[in-house]
């Protein structure tokens, strides 16, 4: 646990050298080996309980709503009837405690490969996990990658709430995942993708944005902030199988009272909006590679 150190965490990872985060620590509640990756979850002084995975930060309590319903809401709220969901990772169960929310969710089916991330989010994150009592899951254990080679025309909605692009995630960054999804989907089906911040990795939401397009009809990149993920912000893709989809406004206006009732902390109609938004910079590059390859 060389990651913690005289009372703070610090968050180094070579996906985003030369700068770190560091949370000061008030206790440390578990870490653990699994199968696939070190679990640790301490007690921050002002961050709430954090969830770190190989020493990368997984979620905190403190701002974990920002990334959860946005993930959860772009997608469901840009679709005319999402019925049948697929999460793949997501094994804090916050985007399920999401999805799980929204009354035209029928089923949910859940593919996380570590069994023990789930355990352990039970015990000290009882708030997010508590999606997993929903009597619409189907849970299961394994690649998120295999499972999706098995499904064909089966979920409108398909979310990839994975850790980044080394360890056992690698695959789902790749051009043949999203294949598979393609096929996994529905007719006028959507996927979205936790695809980290444009200030880091410009060049690969390039490179992904440039061969989703050779798949779907629309693409689109949408962000939001989130002070204890990478360069503050947190990236989605977002695919459709319809060509009339517009994710830039939802399908779905929730109403002021509809959010109070789903105690939405972070998702409105007008972020919903403002999300597609990019600064100058990223705007540039993106729509030059959308146009390129259109
Ligand atoms: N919101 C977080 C983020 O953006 O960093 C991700 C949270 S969630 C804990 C990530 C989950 O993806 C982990 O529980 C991990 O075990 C799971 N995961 C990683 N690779 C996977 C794969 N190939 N198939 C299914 N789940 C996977």
């Amino acid at each position: 646990m060389d990651f913690i150190k005289d009372g703070w965490f610090t968050e180094t990872c070579q996906l985003w050298p030369g700068q770190a985060l560091s949370l000061e620590v008030e206790e440390i509640l578990c870490n653990k080996k699994s199968e696939y990756q070190e679990i640790t979850v301490f007690r921050s002084k002002t961050y709430g309980t954090v969830l770190v995975l190989d020493g990368v930060i997984q979620c905190t309590e403190r701002d974990e709503f920002a990334y959860q319903e946005m993930i959860a809401y772009l997608p469901l709220l840009s679709h005319p009837s999402p019925k049948k969901v697929l999460i793949i990772g997501g094994g804090d169960g916050g985007v399920l405690r999401e999805v799980v929310k929204c009354p035209m969710v029928e089923s949910v089916t859940q593919c996380e490969i570590d069994e023990e991330v789930i355990n352990v989010s039970k015990k000290y994150l009882p708030e997010m996990a508590k999606g997993f009592q929903s009597t619409k899951l189907t849970l299961k254990i394994g690649d998120g990658f295999e499972f999706m080679k098995q499904n064909q025309d089966a979920f409108d909605i398909i979310i990839t709430d994975s850790t980044d692009p080394v360890g056992p995630a690698e695959s789902l960054f790749k051009e043949s995942y999203y294949q598979h999804i393609k096929e996994a989907l529905r007719n006028g089906g959507i996927l979205c993708s936790q695809v980290d911040s444009a200030w880091l990795h410009l060049e690969m939401i390039k490179e992904m944005q440039t061969y989703c397009k050779t798949l779907f009809p629309v693409v689109e990149y949408a962000y939001s902030s989130i002070p204890s993920y990478p360069g503050g912000q947190n990236g989605y893709m977002l695919c459709s199988k319809n060509p009339e989809t517009n994710f830039k406004e939802p399908r779905k206006t929730l109403s002021k009272e509809e959010i109070e009732n789903m105690d939405l902390k972070y998702y409105n109609p007008e972020i919903h909006r403002a999300s597609f938004i990019l600064p100058e910079f990223a705007r540039k590059e993106l729509d030059e590679c959308m146009t390129s390859s259109a």
